[in-house]
């Protein structure tokens, strides 16, 4: 297997919001990068979008002493042909659409054209990495690596071993994670030794989205505007946005499709409700499309935050996220709840769960309880290590 050092030509898959992103820090950080899309004028929209990005890098000074975005550029290139663009990579980013099948194709051609060492790195938000790499001829060279968006702000990316990644593989990609920069400091590159769908982050926040779609689709019966929901969530001080605006930002098909993910890997209780799967069905996908919850026609929508609906309570979202949290523990993904913590503030922005659920996990319990009483989402049920607060003495 390749020696990190000589890791020189990267491939990423995907000229999407996460592809550019992930293009352009590997890009700063010095690596000859391969742009791939599966048509000509997604990978040029692709390209487009990297050069915007390292221009306002470029603006806030911090694209490095002496160097140019063209001297940066020389090193892209662009391609709609998957097979021959990996001929020479030595590490390959996945950041396709969240498809099984479509993931799993990638990845058979990515590993049957490229040179043996090369390692296949996905962004699945859901998915197991060993049901990625399971048909490919080289699974022990799969591993995942989660980012978030904007991937050159958001300093925190996951790595994770599926059931047959070696070790060495795991390692390059813990090391090429580190090398990636972000603008808001060191980019933490976290090790996860024990396979778990969604990584840290996604686990904590896809389990919400059971009772956010619960919470939208009664607001659809009530006719509450999606604003009144957002006000709900006290938008801007508990998270960035709401969870309408949010999920409008992130794709509302990323969401539905990590729920579909969920809901066969975990439970029917993640089927997405009514309100996203019609958006879905009609095609508004929230900010790329021009119209989700929102109308982004005219860039950002401005939303009012003034009138509250009154049937969101965003205590009940820490709940889940403190429990799911937790069910990692127990699960053995990690041994403490720091790395919890330090994923979602170094990935999201928003604080873990931990601290506020060390003060509040009776209430919590309780609050979990309740709402499986009322939805019948038996997947919310608190489970023991939260209920007993034994979560306490696993801080590290
Ligand atoms: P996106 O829809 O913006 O981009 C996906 C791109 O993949 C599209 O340009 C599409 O044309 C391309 N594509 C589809 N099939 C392909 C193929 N066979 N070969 C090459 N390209 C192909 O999606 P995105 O938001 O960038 O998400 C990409 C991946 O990253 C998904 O797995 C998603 O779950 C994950 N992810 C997304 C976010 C987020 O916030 N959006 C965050 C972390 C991870």
């Amino acid at each position: 297997m390749v020696d990190i050092s000589k890791v020189k030509n990267i491939t990423v898959v995907g000229a999407g919001v996460m592809g550019n992103g992930i293009a352009q820090v590997a890009l700063m950080a010095g690596f000859n990068v391969i742009l791939v899309d599966v048509k000509e004028n997604i990978v040029n929209n692709g390209i487009a979008k990297i050069k915007e990005g390292l221009k306002k890098v470029q603006i806030k000074g911090k694209l490095g002493e002496g160097i140019s975005i063209s001297n940066i550029m020389s090193r892209c290139r662009k391609s709609i042909d998957l097979s021959s663009a990996v001929k020479e990579s030595d590490f390959v980013f996945e950041a396709v659409v969240e498809k099984l099948d479509i993931k799993k194709q990638v990845c058979d051609l990515v590993m049957e054209n490229s040179p043996p060492h090369c390692i296949f790195a996905s962004n699945t938000s859901t998915f197991r990495i060993t049901d990625i790499a399971e048909d490919s001829n080289k699974p022990e060279n799969v591993i995942g690596m989660h980012f978030f968006l904007p991937v050159v702000l958001q300093c925190c990316v996951e790595v994770m071993k599926g059931e047959k990644t070696t070790d060495k593989a795991l390692d390059i990609g813990v090391e090429i994670g580190k090398r990636l920069p972000c603008l808001k400091g060191k980019r933490l590159s976290v090790r996860i030794e024990k396979e778990s769908p969604g990584f840290i982050a996604n686990r904590l926040l896809t389990p919400p989205i059971i009772y956010l779609n619960w919470i939208f689709d009664l607001a659809l019966e009530k006719g509450i505007p999606w604003e009144q929901i957002d006000a709900d969530a006290e938008a801007r001080k508990l998270t960035p946005m709401g969870p309408c605006e949010l999920t409008d930002y992130l794709g509302v098909d990323t969401t539905y499709n990590a729920l579909k993910s969920y809901e066969k890997i975990f439970s029917s209780d993640f089927a997405p409700g009514k309100v996203l799967t019609n958006l879905v069905v009609e095609g508004n996908l929230g900010r790329k499309t021009g119209r989700g919850f929102y109308d982004w026609t005219a860039g950002k929508p401005e939303i009012f935050l003034n009138k509250k609906a009154g049937i969101l309570n965003p205590e009940i979202t820490m709940a889940i996220m403190l429990n799911e949290g937790c069910k990692l523990l127990e699960e053995k993904i990690v041994s403490g709840y720091k790395i919890i913590d330090d994923v979602m503030l170094t990935g999201t922005s928003m604080p873990g769960p931990f601290g506020p659920g060390k003060r509040n996990y009776i209430k919590w319990s309780k609050m979990l309880e309740d709402f499986v009483e009322l939805s019948d989402k038996k997947y919310l049920k608190p489970c023991e290590l939260m209920k007993s607060g034994g979560f306490i003495n696993m801080r590290k």
